[in-house]
């Protein structure tokens, strides 16, 4: 049959004025849900705590565990799609809604990129460059797999690990029993370490059509782990050539293909010389996309709506060169609890966003300031500026 069916095509489209699900009520399903009701869609969020970032701007706000597969049930029945800004979500509360309700991203593209091991396995049998990896089950595995990936090598938990927690670095032999007793959890994932020049982020967007489109490439600084400062160009910059961008852009898009994604999904990736070598996966909105907010013509989030809609995905332009700086709870405590808000605001270029957290915790995302500017430079000096100006 030559000619698509139009009926059953556009029938899975989810136009303004349905509602869609997002199941974690974070700063990432809070932003998603600005951009959701700016369009005209209603939200309902899902999360265990009341007067979480994403319920305070939704429609709807339901409070339970992620486990709890009758409530997540009534909760899809409510809504016409679900998505997600929280990988953690039970497989058995997926599996429920799947039944009654598409779910986007997959519960396929969930369950390989939440698990470490399943991801490098999907990753590196595709033929997308990583890291040497071992999966390791006891301390005997992890000896055989420092003698064979050689020190320095970094040990990580195969679930729930993120901002570098559940990972240690390994730098001679005999820390391995340590290494193993600290994981305390029955699968880690050793990695080679890799001599990174620089660490980015390609954000890139499908829909059910088979639409795709990436953003630029986001060069990511971290502190402690977390991210602290993401800049963007579209300028040649003297950091990274244009041909390894492109690179990057073009590795996300094919892991997006193959993986047979329908949503977002942030590939972060390692510059070591010539070379991009893929970290990991994330299928939702990034912490390093924040930056589309206020420079892209269309942000992260209205896309993530858009993959999940099955609507044409929009243009990922950047307007100018831009920069993010994260702020942690940290910020508030070294300003003595107030940070000086108005004192930041002075440099007109400068966009606050508060995740309406109300307890600021050292190392807890609490907000971000963006910058645009004439330069990387001068917009990442910016938003610096602008954050040492809170305390
Ligand atoms: P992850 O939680 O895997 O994103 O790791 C957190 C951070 O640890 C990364 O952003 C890197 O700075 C560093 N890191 C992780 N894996 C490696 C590796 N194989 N080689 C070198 N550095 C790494």
């Amino acid at each position: 049959m030559k000619s698509r069916d139009r009926s059953a095509i556009t029938s899975n489209v989810i136009l303004p004025g349905q509602t869609i699900g997002i199941l974690g009520g974070g700063q990432l399903g809070r932003m998603f849900a600005i951009a959701a009701r700016r369009m005209g869609y209603r939200v309902h969020a899902f999360d265990p705590t009341p007067d979480c970032p994403t319920g305070q701007v939704a429609d709807l706000e339901v409070n339970a565990p992620y486990d709890d597969v009758d409530e997540a049930v009534r909760f899809a029945q409510s809504v016409d799609v679900v998505t997600f800004e929280f990988e953690n979500v039970p497989s058995q509360t997926l599996a429920a809604i799947e039944k009654i309700r598409p779910v986007h991203p997959s519960p396929f593209v969930l369950d390989t990129t939440r698990h470490r091991l399943k991801e490098k396995d999907f990753l590196s049998s595709a033929g997308f460059p990583v890291a040497p990896y071992r999966a390791v089950r006891n301390t005997d595995d992890l000896k055989q797999a420092i003698a064979e990936l050689g020190t320095p090598c970094i040990l990580k938990t195969a679930e729930f690990g993120y901002d570098g927690k559940g990972q240690s670095r390994i730098d001679s032999a005999d820390q391995a029993d340590n290494a193993w007793a600290k994981l305390n959890c029955p699968l880690g994932v050793l990695e080679g370490f890799v001599k990174f020049d620089r660490e980015i982020s390609v954000i890139v967007a499908r829909n059910a059509s088979g639409d795709v489109r990436a953003f630029d490439v986001f060069e990511n600084v971290h502190v402690n782990h977390i991210l602290d400062v993401t800049t963007v160009t579209n300028q040649r910059s003297a950091g990274m050539s244009v041909s390894l961008r492109e690179k990057a852009i073009v590795l996300a898009r094919q892991i997006a293909q193959k993986i047979n994604l329908v949503g977002l999904l942030c590939v972060e990736l390692f510059v070591s010389g010539h070379d991009v070598i893929v970290n990991e996966l994330a299928p939702r909105p990034h912490n390093s996309g924040h930056v589309t907010f206020d420079a892209c013509v269309t942000s992260q989030f209205e896309q993530q709506l858009r993959a999940v809609c099955d609507l044409p995905l929009g243009d990922t332009t950047l307007l100018r060169p831009a920069a993010m700086a994260n702020l942690l709870g940290d910020v508030w405590i070294a300003a003595g609890d107030k940070p000086k808000w108005d004192r930041a605001l002075r440099d007109p270029s400068i966009k606050l966003h508060l995740y309406g957290k109300i307890e600021p915790k050292k190392g807890r995302k609490m907000g971000h300031l963006t910058a645009l500017a004439d330069s990387p430079e001068e917009a990442r000096s910016r938003v610096l500026a602008a954050r040492a100006a809170l305390v």
